[in-house]
């Protein structure tokens, strides 16, 4: 079928299959032009639920009055931590709600894993936030092809895509056979299914699994095939796999792709590696942000100037070590305030990554925040001045060193760090010079230990991890997770 028919066809969809399961996500997806006052009212809503019905914040909120109908007493809260969340999970962090009608959400994360929990608003609004992602970053509309290469990962509880993967019939024929026709929940789920399967028109790749980062050519190979056969609007991935696949075509001097399209999932691709990949894939790349604990919180505008946060469901800021918000422009710690979720709140929740926030109105037009994400706090590098190097500047670091295809590098404490790098098969690595050039960068008098690899591992959840910090052990101020 056309692209504009098939859109049409899945838009109807989209909006019958919302009434009969009384979900408000299309209307939700629209991005509203009071959203300031929106937050407002949804800040003051969920501060009184949580004042009166989640226990951890029963205590947590007590300075603050339980009616509130702006966002200024917002700095006033201590942040909440992965710790806080681990400590008090379940009964302390959630309402006094019907399970029935939770979902458990796995976070992914490298360092700490966590479960959080949505009641069915949440998930509505995530599904919203996705679709309004998709359509702001790159004009998704829904019906268009899509395909996605997420981490492999292989558990009961899903992350960041939420629920264990079902064929429609079979969902279906179970709805059949246990007389759950007019079972809610039963009809939501089988909604999302064919959502995301027949409307959504999404297909999903295999990731590299036992190949690790850097596949033999002949699998590579296998992925342009498909890509040139399934030609999708968006491609979705895990950066590793899309720098992998674009490394594949600059190297082999292929033609490009024509994909419009190029998205990450669950993984960042730094400032340099974005060159790359809208030439080898012939599309752009649009940043956005989120993460399992809240869905899609933020994506670039056509100015790609930073992510415009969705400020109606989610408070963004970025604080210092003492939880205070710092400058426009100066690096710190990304906390979110979930105004959405009332089944577990998550109030100034430290995330665990770092970026810089800017509240200078955008050349779109649009005036909310915007924020950019270097990485994750764990992984972040701290040099010999006390600066921050972050994950996109040790990745790009790494890959602008000539004879280095891609490294990760291991704070080990006391100036001394652990390289492991993937050399360039065109151009021979200098691995005193190397050791040099990275000795500089970060400064001081460090040890360097090197080190060469033919793949890299990924971490259980499927992820890669490039940096091994020292910012979190260096910080005075406990974990941030
Ligand atoms: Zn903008």
């Amino acid at each position: 079928m056309a692209i504009l028919p098939r859109s049409l066809v899945a838009q109807t969809s989209l909006s019958v299959g919302c009434f009969f399961s009384d979900s408000n996500c299309l209307s939700l997806a629209k991005a509203p032009a009071n959203s300031g006052r929106i937050a407002d009212e949804r800040f003051s809503r969920i501060i009184e639920h949580a004042h009166a019905k989640v226990p951890f914040y029963v205590d947590r909120l007590r300075p603050i009055p339980r009616h509130i109908d702006t966002l200024e007493y917002l700095a006033t809260i201590s942040v909440t931590t992965k710790d806080d969340v681990e400590a008090h999970f379940p009964d302390g962090m959630t309402d006094d709600s019907d399970p029935a009608d939770w979902r458990m959400m796995s976070t992914r994360g490298t360092a700490q894993r966590l479960i959080t929990i949505q009641g069915f608003a949440k998930r509505d609004a995530v599904r919203a936030a996705q679709l309004r992602s998709l359509r702001l970053s790159g004009g998704y509309r829904p019906g268009m092809p899509m395909v996605e290469i997420p981490p492999e990962i292989c558990e009961i509880v899903c992350g960041e895509e939420g629920e264990q993967e079902q064929g429609v019939l079979s969902h279906a024929w179970g709805m059949l056979r246990r007389g759950q026709l007019r079972d809610k929940k039963a009809v939501r789920d089988l909604r999302g299914l064919v959502e995301r399967h027949w409307i959504l028109n999404r297909k999903m790749y295999p990731g590299f699994g036992r190949h690790g980062s850097h596949p033999p050519t002949e699998v590579l190979d296998e992925y342009l095939l498909r890509l040139r056969r399934d030609r999708p609007y968006v491609l979705k991935a895990l950066a590793t796999y899309l720098v992998a696949i674009a490394r594949h075509i600059h190297t082999e001097n292929l033609p490009p792709l024509q994909i419009p399209v190029i998205k990450t999932m669950g993984s960042r691709v730094t400032p340099g590696q974005r060159p790359l990949l809208e030439q080898a894939f012939g599309g752009v790349y649009w940043d956005d942000y989120g993460s399992a604990e809240f869905g899609a919180i933020a994506c670039e505008c056509e100015h790609h100037n930073g992510l415009h946060v969705f400020d109606d469901f989610f408070i963004v800021e970025v604080v210092d070590a003492e939880g205070h918000p710092v400058a426009d422009g100066q690096r710190g710690w990304i906390v979110v305030t979930d105004l959405m979720n009332t089944t577990m709140p998550l109030i100034r929740y430290k995330i665990g990554d770092v970026g810089v926030i800017d509240h200078q109105p955008c050349a779109c037009g649009r005036s909310g925040p915007r924020i950019t994400v270097e990485g994750r706090a764990h992984d972040t590098l701290v040099d010999s001045q006390g600066g921050w190097r972050t994950t996109d500047d040790v990745v790009d670091f790494l890959e602008q060193c000539p004879g280095v295809v891609a490294g990760q590098v291991c704070a080990l404490g006391s100036q001394r760090y652990e390289l492991t790098l993937i050399e360039d098969t065109h151009v021979a690595l200098d691995q005193e010079a190397l050791r040099e050039q990275f000795a500089e960068w970060i400064g001081g008098q460090p040890t360097v230990k090197l080190q060469t690899a033919t793949t890299l591992r990924p971490e259980a959840g499927g992820k890669f991890r490039y940096v091994r910090g020292d910012l979190e052990r260096s910080s005075n101020h406990g974990s941030v997770g």
